[in-house]
């Protein structure tokens, strides 16, 4: 890594490899054969990675991540209705909101940050409230780096008859996600994140059979799914002007991903930077606001010290003055902050980060325990 700018430890924008930087110096036309021929290989590695090439599409999104969702959730759900959240963080309260203003009914399963969804008590949900018709669950909740059992999940949506939409944000790529039989109706990601490209596209993974019936149900023009599909089935382009750079390095990230040997591998190199980090911090005293049974691979929040002269914007300079940016907490109760995992990182970008830490800590006379 190149010592001319910091390493970020955050969960998207992320540091990314230099070959997927270098895939940016250069333009595409958006009307162009060459670039679209990039669009739909994109679109058809995406859909491999989770083994969706028989009944789903992969619709790509201009934007974050959080353009896709609402694009997701505008598009899939009828006007008429229901949408079960089970809330233990902010990206679940973010699905409240687009809801709310899309004025679509939801129920919210209100949980602790701390504490998974629970496939049982959805389907108690379920029984209580019948007029529930799709879930919208955060997978790995990237607040706390909490995941959530999804395929027990999955597995009671499908019993239950219940559209299934899952913000996989940081967990696609990273966490293993096999749509073949699962109940799984929709699956959003993005370009930013686990698979190490730059921020800027989102995409939506959706059953055919419910695309299908999806046209001009969406509030919105831009964000409308099922048309920027037809649209690109039709013409190989999409809508409007595509992020073409951020599309190209995604291309690029994608040959890494597969060339490092795909999902399997990518797991195995963030649960080494997990491990490594945990381990490190906690010989400085710091302690993981997660249990160690619901704690993912890709973002680890720590307690914040319990000390006078703990403030997080001196400790984040003094460790950005050593090349590493740390991320702020997420959560409103605890007085938290948070390390990414993730990106073109491994465990000895991981133990240099603890050492600038510990230098921080000792430099801002923080007591940690
Ligand atoms: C990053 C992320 C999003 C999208 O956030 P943006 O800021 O729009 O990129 C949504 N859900 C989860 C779980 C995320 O981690």
């Amino acid at each position: 890594m190149s010592a001319s700018f910091p390493i970020l430890l955050t969960p998207g924008p992320l540091t990314t490899a230099p070959a997927t930087r270098e895939a940016m110096l250069r333009d595409w036309g958006s009307w162009d054969g060459e670039f679209n021929r990039i669009t739909s290989s994109v679109c058809a590695d995406l859909l491999s990675i989770v083994h969706g090439e028989d009944e789903y599409v992969c619709i790509p999104m201009q934007g974050s991540g959080t353009f896709s969702v609402e694009a997701a959730l505008g598009t899939l759900v009828p006007r008429n209705g229901c949408v079960l959240v089970p809330n233990n963080g902010a990206y679940c309260a973010r699905i409240v909101r687009i809801l709310e203003r899309m004025g679509i009914a939801y129920v919210t399963l209100p949980l602790e940050d701390d504490e998974p969804a629970r496939a049982d008590v959805i389907e108690a949900a379920f029984a209580s409230a019948p007029g529930i018709t799709h879930v919208a669950q955060v997978h790995l909740e990237t607040s706390a780096g909490l995941l959530n059992p999804l395929d027990e999940i999955a597995a009671v949506c499908a019993r239950h008859d219940k559209r299934l939409i899952v913000d996989a944000m940081s967990s696609f790529g990273a966490v293993p996600i096999d749509l073949r039989g699962s109940g799984i109706d929709a699956l959003i990601s993005a370009s930013g994140k686990c698979l190490e490209g730059p921020p800027g596209m989102g995409f939506a993974i959706v059953r055919r059979t419910l695309l299908e019936q999806c046209a001009q149900r969406s509030p919105s023009l831009a964000l409308d799914l099922h048309d920027q599909w037809v649209y690109m089935r039709k013409t190989g382009q999409w809508r409007f002007t595509p992020p073409t750079h951020v599309v190209a390095a995604l291309r690029r990230a994608i040959d890494a991903f597969a060339a490092q040997g795909g999902q399997p591998a990518r797991a195995a190199r963030y649960a080494g930077n997990r491990a490594t980090l945990i381990e490190g911090m906690n010989a400085l005293g710091f302690l993981p606001f997660l249990p160690a049974a619901v704690q993912s691979d890709v973002i680890v929040t720590f307690h914040a010290p319990r000390d006078e002269n703990w403030r997080f914007a001196d400790f984040y300079a003094a460790v950005r003055a050593a090349g590493f940016i740390l991320y702020p907490g997420k959560l409103t109760r605890v007085d938290t902050f948070r390390v990414g995992c993730i990106g073109a990182i491994d465990a000895g970008d991981m133990r240099r980060a603890v050492s600038a830490i510990a230098a921080a800590v000792e430099q801002l006379g923080i007591r940690v325990r």
